[in-house]
């Protein structure tokens, strides 16, 4: 499967950042836009005293929710300059990660086609052929990626 194959290069890529991966939900429709923001992360980060983690990948009501901390690193020396950097670089990670969000939610879950418009009751983005999962009692279920299979390795 070609979406499970990019999300363990991105988990082999950017250990740092996905620390638990058995915290992440992650669906094949949503990778394209993770793997943008990880790699706009990593720029921005690059070389500074920071370290980025996600604390949590998530679907909810069908939308990507993505959670993360952004710290001093182990042996960065705090001053009310790298406390002010520190609070810059969180927000503009804020906004990547909605932006990452707001691209999911135009997504399919399952494929990552352009989504037809949600149903009023049922708001998951998904495409024409894949929203007859939504009859399904788990739609999501096709789309998922189960990230703790990295651990067998
Ligand atoms: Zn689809």
């Amino acid at each position: 499967m070609q979406a499970e194959h990019q999300v363990r290069a991105l988990l082999d890529r950017y250990t740092s950042m996905f620390r638990q991966p058995d915290l992440l939900d992650v669906y094949a429709g949503w990778v394209s836009p993770l793997v943008a923001l990880c790699a706009e992360v990593e720029v921005l980060l690059v070389g500074g005293p920071f370290v980025f983690h996600f604390t949590r990948i998530k679907e909810k009501f069908g939308q990507c929710r993505i959670s993360f901390v952004l710290e001093h690193g182990p042996d960065a020396r705090r001053t009310a300059e790298t406390e002010d950097e520190l609070e810059r670089c969180t927000k503009e990670i804020e906004q990547r990660v909605k932006a990452a969000q707001c691209a999911c939610a135009s997504r399919c879950l399952v494929c990552g086609r352009t989504a037809a418009a949600p149903a009023a009751c049922m708001p998951t983005p998904l495409c024409k052929l894949h929203a007859w999962s939504e009859d399904q009692r788990d739609p999501w279920s096709i789309g998922k990626i189960h990230l703790t299979v990295r651990l067998d390795r």
